[in-house]
């Protein structure tokens, strides 16, 4: 079969209980596509192909003994930032260039335990600093729809593999943006969870109370599949909620959309920047979720000039402490002939983190110290809670929010923004996750040049289902999800 990566989560898993195809001829498939089509688009750091073969042929015996779980031998590419046994794990960093892990990431282990195939491990900003993907050490990854722009980041790698097809589905993780962004400058489905549904463990720390890992994939049908699998508590992570689990494929029907308040932010659609076919085709995309039976209602956001000057002080805050940890000491990159402790310390540092990385560790250690805590970290805590207070009214009155994921397209690679410019991209995206709201990414369309542009849809706490759902009902009416990039239509 030359088209296994055309199908769908769904009929990849019917077709190998029907035993259509085994796993290990789709992971095969996939290995081939990789080889082929991965040298344009390097969305992979590592690809696992023996081990993946070995994985694929354990799915298989237990497809034929009648027992596995639905997604057993379906493959699947994780970002690199999740820990995985055995195979490098790199962050995206040169600080991790060598890095094995001695243990998987629960959404790891989770993933192997339901019989999923690990392709490989996929390209990210340095630590998931970034959107565009270009601050990886390993240099930059490529925007399937048009190679010369960016995938968009941190999870760029997960984006560009997926909408090239050398993965049916993908893990990635969202700090401030970096399922949603991504999802929307490769024309996928990303949804990032309630914090708290997903657990951290094994998962490399960028800001803890603002990262959470979620599914990148063609529909919200493929993303609630991958939801099914990962989603859960886990005791290794205390900030892992204790909380059931919905059935997010049996949801999929599950939210009337004929009866859903959508609301549409004023402040969001006046933003400076928003550029006009992204505007223009997120409108129609209401309109359709409008003929559809929703009610669009015009709600206010207030706070919506603090949420890049808010996320920019807390999430560099947390990096500075939690990238306290690489210290060229214990594991990681260690630089040549230290002179003494603190030249240790300093040359591996400066020497195995990029520029980017050393800029949030500059002002989140500046943020933190003793003169300014007051004046900035702890205020910024304050305007947090007021930022997921104007989420909570906007709630009473509405059942979801709509916004664009970003106010523009991919960029060109090598645009080279300016960090203000690079961080007002993230408008759109960051308030979310300072209040640690549930969103979607879903495509409804393309720019002038032929880039996908994407709706973002914010859910109250623990609304997965509900996200999910409205977006499988405009998926069900609309064929934006199919369209493929020129490259995805390359055979191996
Ligand atoms: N672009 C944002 C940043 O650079 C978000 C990154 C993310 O979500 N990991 O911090």
């Amino acid at each position: 079969m030359t088209d296994l990566h055309r199908l769908s989560i769904r009929e990849l898993s019917e077709g190998l209980k029907q035993a259509q195809f085994s796993s290990r001829e789709l992971t095969e498939h996939y290995l081939k596509r990789i080889a082929k089509i991965d040298a344009k688009v390097k969305s992979y750091v590592t690809v696992t192909a023996e081990q993946a073969l070995v994985e694929a042929d354990v799915a298989d015996a237990a497809i034929k003994s009648g027992n596995a779980h639905a997604l057993a031998g379906i493959p699947l590419a994780h970002k690199d930032i999740f820990c995985t046994q055995g195979i490098k794990t790199t962050a995206g960093s040169k600080m991790l260039d060598n890095f094995i892990s001695p243990y998987d990431a629960t959404v790891v282990a989770k993933a192997k335990a339901a019989g999923l195939v690990t392709l490989g491990k996929v390209n990210m900003d340095e630590f998931a600093m970034g959107s565009t993907s270009e601050n990886s050490y390993f240099g930059a990854t490529s925007n399937p729809w048009n190679l010369d722009h960016v995938p968009g980041g941190s999870s760029g790698g997960s984006a560009a593999a997926v909408a090239a097809d050398l993965a049916p589905i993908a893990t990635g993780t969202d700090t401030g943006g970096s399922i949603r962004q991504p999802a929307s400058f490769c024309g996928l489905t990303g949804l990032k969870p309630t914090y708290g549904r997903v657990s951290r463990f094994g998962m490399i720390a960028f800001a803890s109370s603002l990262d959470q890992g979620g599914p990148m994939a063609r529909s919200a049908e493929d993303c609630a599949y991958l939801m099914n699998v990962i989603a859960g508590h886990d005791a290794k992570d205390s900030t892992s909620v204790d909380k059931e689990v919905d059935d997010y494929v049996a949801n999929l029907n599950g939210t009337a959309v004929k009866a859903l308040r959508i609301g549409i932010p004023k402040q969001y659609f006046n933003v400076a920047g928003l550029d006009a076919d992204v505007k223009a085709r997120v409108e129609e995309s209401l309109k359709k979720l409008e003929e559809m039976g929703a009610t669009l209602v015009e709600i206010d956001l207030n706070m919506t000039e603090a949420y890049v000057p808010t996320y920019y002080l807390i999430a560099p805050a947390e990096a500075s402490s939690n990238l306290s940890r690489y210290d060229g000491v214990r594991y990681g990159y260690r630089c040549e002939n230290p002179k003494d402790i603190l030249d240790l310390y300093k040359r591996s540092r400066s020497e195995g983190f990029g520029a980017e990385v050393q800029r949030r560790i500059l002002i989140g250690t500046y943020a933190l110290s003793a003169g300014y805590y007051d004046a900035y970290y702890v205020k910024a805590q304050k305007v947090r809670r007021l930022i997921q207070q104007d989420f909570l009214k906007a709630f009473e009155n509405v059942d979801v929010i709509a916004a664009p994921s970003a106010p523009t397209t991919a960029y060109k690679i090598g645009a080279n923004l300016s960090p203000t410019e690079m961080y007002l991209g993230d408008i759109y995206t960051l308030a979310v996750n300072l209040a640690g709201l549930p969103a979607i990414n879903a495509p409804v369309g393309f720019d002038k040049d032929n880039l996908p542009v994407g709706l973002q849809l914010i859910g109250n706490y623990w609304s997965e289902s509900q996200l999910l759902s409205i977006v499988h009902q405009y998926q069900q009416n609309t064929d934006w999800h199919t369209k493929r990039a020129a490259i995805a239509e390359e055979n191996a």
